[in-house]
């Protein structure tokens, strides 16, 4: 099935200056960049987005570090995409994410892991919609 799913280079990834290989590694993969911006988050932004987590004791400290500098979000594209970007990304924890994941090779600890990417079609929808207005996307 074509799906879409949202995904973001995290501000310790684009302080990394490893974007372009993030997004080499999406296309190398068969995934399509059909939607893609540079921005910087609030401290309330970040917690907007983040708000499934908000009784989790690290809220504050990811939104913090989600506000800490610019993002990279972009939208991909392709067959299972939601499942495909989460085995590139790897584990959350990059320590325990498997050898040639973006989160085993540019991440740094369980919060500061280089990556987002939606976990579901329904989750990947509203973030995709948090992010991009219909004329942002380009899908096909
Ligand atoms: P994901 O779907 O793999 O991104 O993981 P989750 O949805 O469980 O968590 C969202 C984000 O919160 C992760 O990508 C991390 O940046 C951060 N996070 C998750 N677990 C922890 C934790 O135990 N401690 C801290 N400080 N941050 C965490």
């Amino acid at each position: 099935m074509i799906e879409q799913t949202l995904s973001i280079v995290k501000p310790d990834a684009v302080r990394k200056h490893v974007i372009g290989e993030i997004l080499r590694r999406f296309e190398a993969n068969g995934l399509r960049i059909t939607a893609a911006k540079m921005l910087h988050l609030s401290p309330e932004a970040a917690a907007r987005f983040y708000v499934v987590h908000k009784d989790k004791g690290f809220f504050g400290s990811l939104t913090k570090f989600m506000s800490s500098g610019p993002i990279l979000v972009s939208v991909l594209e392709g067959e299972n995409a939601i499942a495909k970007n989460r085995e590139i990304m790897g584990a959350t924890d990059p320590a325990k994410a498997a050898a040639g994941t973006i989160r085993r090779d540019f991440g740094t600890d369980v919060e500061q892991n280089a990556v987002h990417g939606s976990d579901a079609p329904d989750t990947a929808r509203w973030e995709i919609s948090f992010f991009f207005g219909q004329l942002e996307t380009h899908p096909g």
